[in-house]
């Protein structure tokens, strides 16, 4: 057995009562003699945090959400936790000295303070918090230069893209083909897009996730928000990445080399294979479910998408030649929409809109500080916000 599989590796779950965090602790239960929960965190589900401190009795927890922290009573009285300050909590727990990995499966750019902390510390940052890299990704890679810590991705694209890589040089990639499965709406005329319901939006044909990235979907901005993430992850410029419809969500992503030879990674959609290829890389664990038949499958299929029915799949690519700011602003103004979205508040079709004229109002700042990123994504919420209205 290597070396490093002897160590029990201690693992931190940020965002642990969320989709992916809850995938990570079903990773851990089948992996219990390899890795064990040093310490997770939650916003405001404390119910269900306290079943997953009760299950995985890690040394320490926290909440985020101070008034949730107040009420909560649950498991604060099981001996050996200790709970961290709801305003601290997360940046101690990701940078603490008794962890090995931080898998960082909070949801939007409230995550990035987070994944900045574990990189500086040196971390092994499993990267579901695609977000973070999106607005802060030149951070994370420069703090990730200086410290030697690896950022991981568990977004299931990009841990395809990680592996395809694999076989090939970097200087040998022509391209990176970016698969996403169109969404519910891939065959729905922009004229309906007017009609579209909550419930209709949230019903994502292949993968079962967290509201705001299954909005996402839908809008086809977490293709966009992936393109960024993919350019910042692997240091590639946009023209390298080319984004393919495939509706079956089985090839996960693909890179092809200069001499045409195209990889792909190719599974069932199940976040719980990328959790578990982020914490154990280079190691594969072995995995009961989800076993692959092709036959079985059938055909997969492959379209281009509709840059005019997705308007900020396209925008991504504007976005990222901008650079600096822009990208804090097209998330933050995203996240105000979809969240007006989840409250009934806005049209799913007024999403588009608002991003965009968000981002049209910003004066961009290149090269920013963590302090000029936090400020744009302040900036862009209180102007997105005054659009719902
Ligand atoms: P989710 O909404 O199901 O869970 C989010 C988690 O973050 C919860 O534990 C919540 O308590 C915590 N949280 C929310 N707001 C917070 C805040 N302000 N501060 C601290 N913690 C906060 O989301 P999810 O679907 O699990 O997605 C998590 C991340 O993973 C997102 O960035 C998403 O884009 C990415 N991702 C998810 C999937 C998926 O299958 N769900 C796939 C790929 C990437
Ligand atoms: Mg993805």
């Amino acid at each position: 057995m290597p070396f490093y599989l002897l160590m029990k590796k201690r693992l931190v779950i940020l965002g642990a009562t969320g989709s992916i965090g809850r995938s990570a602790l079903d990773v851990v239960s089948c992996n219990k003699e390899h890795i064990e929960v040093l310490g997770l965190t939650a916003n405001t589900q404390t119910d269900a945090l306290g079943d997953a401190v009760r299950e995985f009795k890690p040394k320490y927890a926290a909440i985020t959400n101070p008034d949730a922290f107040k009420t909560f009573t649950g498991a604060k009285d099981i001996s050996g936790v200790e709970f961290m300050p709801p305003e601290t909590g997360v940046e101690q727990l990701a940078a603490h000295p008794d962890a090995d990995i931080v898998l960082n499966a909070i949801v939007g750019a409230a995550g990035l303070k987070a994944s900045l902390a574990a990189v500086k510390a040196g971390k092994r940052l499993a990267l579901a918090n695609k977000e973070s890299m999106v607005i802060g990704g030149d951070l994370i890679n420069r703090a990730a230069s200086e410290s030697g810590a690896e950022v991981i991705p568990v977004d299931s694209e990009h841990s395809a893209i990680w592996q395809a890589l694999i076989p090939g040089r970097k200087s040998e990639v022509r391209r990176i083909l970016l698969t996403g499965s169109g969404g519910p709406f891939r065959q729905t005329p922009r004229e309906d897009f007017d009609t579209i319901t909550k419930a209709q939006a949230l019903n994502h044909p292949t993968w079962n996730m967290g509201a705001k990235i299954t909005i996402d979907s839908a809008t086809m901005m977490n293709k966009a928000l992936e393109v960024i993430e993919a350019v910042n992850l692997f240091r590639v410029t946009a023209d390298k990445i080319e984004v393919v419809i495939h509706p079956q969500s089985i090839i996960h992503s693909l890179v092809e080399f200069v001499d045409n030879s195209i990889i792909a990674q190719l599974s069932h959609p199940d976040m719980r294979l990328p959790i578990s290829y982020a914490l154990f890389y280079p190691e594969r664990r072995p995995a009961e479910n989800g076993h692959f038949s092709l036959s079985e499958v059938g055909s997969l299929t492959f379209q281009k998408p509709d840059f005019d029915k997705f308007v900020l799949l396209h925008m991504a690519f504007e976005v990222v030649k901008t650079g600096g700011t822009a990208a804090a602003v097209f998330n933050a103004a995203n996240e105000i929409a979809v969240a007006a979205f989840l409250q009934d508040v806005v049209k799913f079709s007024r999403i588009p809109d608002i991003v965009i004229h968000t981002l049209d109002r910003h004066t961009v700042i290149s090269d920013p500080s963590l302090e000029q990123i936090l400020e744009a994504d302040r900036w862009a919420r209180e102007t997105a916000g005054k659009m719902l209205g």
